[in-house]
């Protein structure tokens, strides 16, 4: 009886918090459809109104690294170099700013609160920015807060709901630099190089930059923990020739071992050849004494020998010697064709550095402090 009780309990709160979300979920809809902002923390750069809750005014401590990260983007600089700028000079992120001021806390990922290039898109992209509230992005699926992103269709969107941060001038050129470069991201980057080299301080697997000028490889541990001895930049270019030149030095020092081994083959097959040799002279010596023993068994028969020799001693000594070098033989040959089995590497002149190389012969590669590449062969 009691089971019952708590299962009908169980059953009832199920629904009730079913409902409960549903209600909430429509309440909440019909409070941002009247252009009302209900999300727990206005974006960066805005603070909630003292008077009307629902309302942002703007935060000016927060307005003025807003104004300069669009600035900096505009201008043609990328996500990666603002942050790296921001967190060289100590610019706080959002995530410090907010918990410094009381208003959300959350623990910094990594240890340490840095700006990342993908809170900077995210904020680059915000219409906020520009006095609308964009609201229904996000909805919640039950009580738990879980967050998926909604259809656009579905956002509310509400124009000069505040006073802009950023003149709507600025935002385009901004979104335009989106759609430029959005084409690019996607295209998947083909230097030979990516995913195949990683920091020799922090062992992060280091990114490739194709953006404004020559194109460079770099450490995301940089942005992560700052460690001092993290690659900061070393040019694509410059990372290749170094590489191609320490494959050729290897398959030099490979092509050596090569020589070695090629005399070992034909030393292995001479004596292998010797033996047959030999093997052939036996066999013909067993031919010759049968037909010397036929010969003196024929003269015997007709009269023409008093006696022959019964003795089979010689044959037994022969086809001792053959069977004995037949082994050797072989035991030659086994050898001959365990060292032709061997890799034998032909490409002694590499000029280009291929993803066919890389795979032949190089196991991992690191960069070190001083942009110092070691290479760990297979
Ligand atoms: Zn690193």
């Amino acid at each position: 009886m009691a089971d019952i009780d708590v299962n009908f309990k169980n059953l009832l709160y199920d629904l009730y918090s079913k409902d409960l979300s549903i209600k909430i979920k429509v309440s909440m809809r019909a409070v941002k459809e009247q252009g009302k902002a209900v999300c727990s923390t206005p974006p960066f750069g805005y603070t909630k109104d003292p008077e009307d809750r629902h309302k942002f005014v703007i935060s000016e401590d927060e307005a003025v690294v807003v104004r300069r990260l669009f600035r900096m983007y505009a201008d043609g600089m990328s996500t990666v170099e603002i942050a790296r700028i921001f967190n060289g000079e100590g610019v706080k992120p959002p995530s410090q700013v907010w918990m410094e001021k009381g208003i959300r806390v959350a623990a910094p990922k990594g240890g340490a609160f840095v700006w990342q290039q993908s809170g900077i898109l995210r904020m680059l992209k915000n219409r906020a920015y520009v006095g609308d509230l964009v609201q229904g992005v996000y909805e919640c699926q039950k009580i738990r807060n879980d967050r998926r992103v909604t259809d656009s269709e579905k956002w509310i969107i509400t124009e000069n709901h505040h006073e802009p941060i950023i003149d709507r001038e600025t935002f385009d050129k901004v979104q335009k630099r989106f759609q430029k470069s959005g084409r690019k991201w996607k295209r998947r980057d083909q230097h030979v190089l990516v995913g195949r080299v990683n920091c020799g301080c922090c062992g992060h697997n280091l990114r490739h930059s194709t953006g404004i000028g020559q194109p460079y490889y770099w450490c995301p541990g940089l942005n992560i923990y700052h460690m001092d001895g993290c690659v900061k930049r070393i040019e694509d270019f410059y990372l290749e020739e170094v590489i191609l030149f320490q494959i050729q030095q290897h398959i030099m020092k490979l092509g050596e071992s090569d020589k070695l081994l090629q005399a070992e083959k034909e030393a292995a097959e001479a004596e292998a050849e010797a033996l047959r040799k030999k093997c052939r002279d036996v066999d013909k010596a067993i031919d010759k004494d049968k037909a010397q023993r036929m010969a003196e068994f024929e003269a015997y028969v007709l009269g023409q020998k008093k006696s022959y020799d019964v003795s089979i001693d010689e044959v037994e000594k022969f086809r001792k010697k053959y069977e004995g070098l037949m082994e050797q033989l072989s035991e030659a040959e086994e050898k001959v064709g365990e060292l032709n089995r061997k890799k034998v590497h032909e490409s002694f002149a590499v000029t280009k550095l291929t993803e066919k190389l890389l795979d032949e012969y190089v196991e991992s590669i690191e960069v070190h402090p001083g942009n110092e590449v070691r290479i760990s062969w297979k």
